[in-house]
């Protein structure tokens, strides 16, 4: 049987229970072998992030200790320069090789803002693209992005089926948090209780992040 093998890029700043639950939902429900978590380290289409990389991933790390479908992956920080997609699929389909089916996850948000991605047609001749709903997002492609998903559209069977190559629309449980809200909370002093591991609540406490007169660390 084809190995089943997915990921989930995302800057993490910080990793919430609406990452996670997505991800152990998709394990399930696809029957992904894995999944891996890639935090990227410089992207290229959003604002730099203002927690290195390297604690970005200690607090992934720390979220999914104990869960062994969830994996860190460190790739994008290992690369050490800017962060393109495109050659993290590349670099994930020579690990695995050419039998195995790879699935990039993401959020509506994310699929939106797709072709302002690097090479971002090439992605489908490394893997396929799943994409989740997300609260508060909903589908409105301009003309290209329609135009690509009416193309390469097709059911999540075909995950099991190809190594690479198809469009698979899924809904998933809707978890309205953001890492965004969880940096507000935290730096106006609130608290992110239940919307982040408590892991993660702690190295934020323990390092100083976000807070409001917290700088790059
Ligand atoms: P920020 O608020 O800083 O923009 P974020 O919460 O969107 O961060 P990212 O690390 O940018 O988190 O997201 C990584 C991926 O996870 C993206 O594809 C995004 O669409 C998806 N994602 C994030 N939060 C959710 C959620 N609550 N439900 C479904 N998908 C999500």
């Amino acid at each position: 049987m084809r190995r089943k093998i997915a990921l989930l890029g995302g800057t993490f700043n910080p990793i919430h229970h609406g990452h996670l639950r997505l991800a152990l939902d998709l394990v399930e429900s696809v029957g992904f072998e894995q999944l891996r978590l890639v935090p990227c380290h410089l992207p290229q289409h959003r604002q730099q992030p203002t927690v290195s990389s390297d604690r970005r991933a200690q607090m992934v790390a720390q979220a999914i200790a104990g869960c062994d479908v969830l994996q860190l992956d460190r790739c994008e920080l290992e690369r050490g320069s800017a962060t393109y997609s495109i050659d993290t699929l590349t670099q994930l389909r020579r690990e695995l090789g050419d039998d195995a089916s790879l699935t990039m996850v993401m959020g509506i948000d994310a699929y939106l803002g797709l072709p302002r991605w690097h090479r971002w047609r090439e992605l489908l001749t490394q893997a396929h693209l799943l994409v989740v709903a997300r609260p508060g997002y909903s589908f409105k492609p301009d003309a290209e992005l329609a135009e690509y998903d009416r193309v390469h559209r097709a059911e999540v069977g075909v995950l099991a089926e190809k190594p690479a190559g198809s469009v698979v629309h899924l809904s998933a449980r809707l978890l309205d948090i953001s890492a965004t809200e969880v940096r507000e909370l935290t730096a106006q002093g609130r608290s992110t209780q239940y919307l982040i591991p408590d892991a993660v609540r702690h190295y934020i406490s323990e390092h100083g992040l976000y807070s409001a007169d917290a700088h790059s660390s």
